[in-house]
């Protein structure tokens, strides 16, 4: 009699299946490259290069594009109202009062994708 199953040793390892690693490498995909991807479905693995997405991150996708107009909106108010006389500091200001708001929104987004939601490759 002899046996052929495959002992559990040779088994491949299974695919992880968290918002924090990658399923094609198994790399922690990091903060950054969610930061830097703008966008839960436009994610690059940092390690193999790899195209990953959040699944059902819908819903935090319309968040965060509400925060954004919201956001942007009281950002153009208030470089209106500090610099009402020169468009190009106003311009800057827009700028630099968008940016300042939306770093942390964009961190406490890709924390929550980390913790939340399961990458998957696409
Ligand atoms: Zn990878």
């Amino acid at each position: 009699m002899a046996s052929r199953g495959a002992s559990d040793d040779s088994a491949p390892e299974p695919e992880p299946r968290d918002g924090r690693h990658c399923p094609a490498c198994a790399g922690d995909i990091g903060v950054w490259a969610i930061f830097r991807a703008g966008l839960p479905n436009m994610i690059r693995c940092p390690h193999c290069g790899e195209r990953v997405r959040y699944e059902g991150a819908g819903g935090l996708l319309v968040v965060l594009f509400v925060l954004l107009a919201a956001v942007a909106y009281i950002a153009y108010k208030l470089s209106a109202s500090v610099f009402s006389r020169s468009p190009l500091l106003r311009i800057l200001a827009f700028a630099a009062f968008l940016f300042a708001a939306w770093v942390p929104i964009e961190l406490a987004a890709a924390h929550r994708l980390r913790r939340r939601c399961r990458l998957r490759i696409g």
